[in-house]
């Protein structure tokens, strides 16, 4: 989407009395990265959320049961994700990461395929060996991978964002990647990456995956697990101005221009500037349909189609899982990550689950103890204690062909609403919706509301995207750019 951006001046603000005062609607993790990019620049920042606690879809909740804080589900990181880990750095939090280096795939009757890079060798050599051993897939379905993984070296970024709009289905087909490879590496890959079928994705966003997380740096594909329940990681939000269980009800418009926003109990917060940081059906109820229309940023967010995860908490009389995690090669759990030292606690999840939506839950729960049971020959006997499932309906847009036609860009449009700005992991960021995506798009709303600051204020314009990790050598002289 090509949108003409004008570089709005934050009307109100003309004075060197004040610093600029920002509202950022929302505390999930895009809220959060705007407000503490903004607060270190120096700006005026209340950060508003509606919820007990900050983090959104990537919070933790107290179990009602037992009083344990769990998280609403298992949330991954990779090394590739290089603003995530900055934010973390920000908040003081990166020591509560912890890191595997190995990805441990399990087929049928628990047999183990591990994905490991060689410390010390540049990608995308560090996968070589692991790749030629992974014993899941055929020799000749080995071949047919390294091929397809040096096509995607060779696209480079400007190949593979040229591919928005081909279904990677459709680009698997191109280069002979049968059923069963998609079966046994790519959906296991792409499936809890992308919250889509993998075939049904955007080529652009599944080639990135593998762009980024596997062949450019040796360092991309390191998984980092929360040592924590997530709402601790915000547990020390470094922001003066915070105000939990705040819901917003609306904004305040003169003009085209944001002067605030209304709370429900009717208090009225003026601004000279709002970040909307909720999700893009909170955004759309807000913006009065006169504006709406003059500011292409709203045309088409209805159209961003939403997709399920189911997340299963379960605990079991005795130890099931020895490692920290296990890729599934096939389902119905995808991924399964051990929540306690002892592996009876374990948590399982299910991304793209739409025909999971009205599956009662004790049958759930049934379908995922017998499917540990037939995996784990350690857990043939154990028996499910308790289970507690939680799935979100929207957790996130679909990552399908021409998706980000219908994602908004962080700054108001020519003529636009312009002190009104957006961020969300649905926003354009570059990334499809995931912790990375959406605390980017908090940077670039922030980025974006730097650059619109009066002239007097220090620290306009600034920057605050961290960049990718570097492209290594092998891949540089493969083609990768
Ligand atoms: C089940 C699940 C599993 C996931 N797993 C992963 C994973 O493993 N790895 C990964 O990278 N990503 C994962 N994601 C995606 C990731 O969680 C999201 O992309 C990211 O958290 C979105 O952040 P956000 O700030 O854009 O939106 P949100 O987190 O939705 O934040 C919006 C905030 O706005 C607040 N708000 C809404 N209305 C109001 C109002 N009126 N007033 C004030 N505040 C309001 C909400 O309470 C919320 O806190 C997962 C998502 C889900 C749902």
């Amino acid at each position: 989407m090509t949108v003409a951006v004008v570089q709005p001046s934050i009307a109100n603000v003309h004075r060197a009395d004040h610093a600029p005062r920002v509202i950022v609607v929302g505390g999930g993790l895009a809220g959060m990265a705007a407000a503490i990019a903004l607060e270190t620049a120096g700006v005026s920042v209340t950060l508003l959320e509606a919820r007990k606690g900050l983090g959104g879809r990537a919070s933790s909740f107290d179990d009602p049961q037992t009083g344990e804080t769990l998280d609403n589900c298992q949330h991954v990181l990779l090394g590739c994700c290089t603003n995530l880990l900055d934010f973390y750095r920000r908040l003081g939090v990166s020591h509560l990461i912890h890191y595997e280096r190995t990805v441990h795939f399990v087929g049928k009757g628990g047999r183990r395929n591990d994905l490991s890079g060689v410390r010390g060798l540049p990608a995308p050599l560090h996968l070589g060996p692991s790749m030629a051993g992974f014993s899941a897939l055929t020799l000749r379905e080995r071949v047919a991978v390294s091929r397809a993984m040096l096509a995607m070296l060779r696209l480079g970024r400007a190949g593979r964002a040229a591919l928005s709009d081909t279904s990677f289905g459709q680009w698997l087909d191109d280069h002979h990647q049968s059923a069963a490879l998609v079966q046994k590496l790519y959906d296991p890959i792409l499936v809890g990456s992308l919250n889509e079928q993998c075939r049904d994705a955007s080529a652009a966003y599944a080639i990135q995956v593998f762009q980024d997380a596997m062949l450019a740096h040796a360092s991309g594909y390191v998984i980092g697990l929360p040592a924590c329940p997530l709402g601790e990681l915000y547990a020390k939000f470094p922001c003066r101005d915070v105000r939990l269980g705040t819901r917003v009800s609306g904004i305040r418009f003169t003009g085209a221009s944001a002067t605030g926003v209304e709370l429900l109990g009717g208090e009225v917060l003026d601004a000279d500037a709002v970040v909307l940081a909720t999700n893009h059906h909170a955004v759309r109820r807000w913006v009065p349909e006169e504006l709406a229309t003059r500011d292409s940023r709203f045309a088409r967010l209805g159209e961003l189609e939403s997709v399920p995860i189911l997340g299963a908490h379960l605990w079991f009389d005795r130890p099931v899982l020895t490692d920290s995690h296990a890729a599934f090669i096939e389902g119905p759990l995808q991924w399964l990550f051990k929540k306690d030292a002892e592996g009876k606690a374990v948590h399982g999840v299910i991304s793209a689950a739409r025909e999971w939506v009205d599956v009662p839950r004790d049958e759930a729960l049934k379908r995922f103890e017998q499917q540990i049971r037939a995996v784990f020959p350690r857990a043939r006997d154990a028996t499910l204690l308790r289970g507690v499932t939680v799935i979100e309906k929207r957790a996130t847009f679909s990552p399908k062909p021409g998706v980000d036609r219908l994602r908004p860009p962080q700054a108001p449009p020519a003529g636009g609403i312009e002190n009104l700005y957006l961020a969300g992991d649905y926003t354009l960021s570059g990334w499809p919706a995931t912790m990375e995506g959406a605390v980017r798009s908090g940077y670039l709303a922030a980025e974006a509301v730097a650059s619109a600051l009066p002239s007097w204020f220090a620290n306009r314009n600034r920057s605050y995207l961290v960049p990718d990790l570097s492209i290594q050598w092998p891949a540089r002289m493969l083609g990768y750019r």
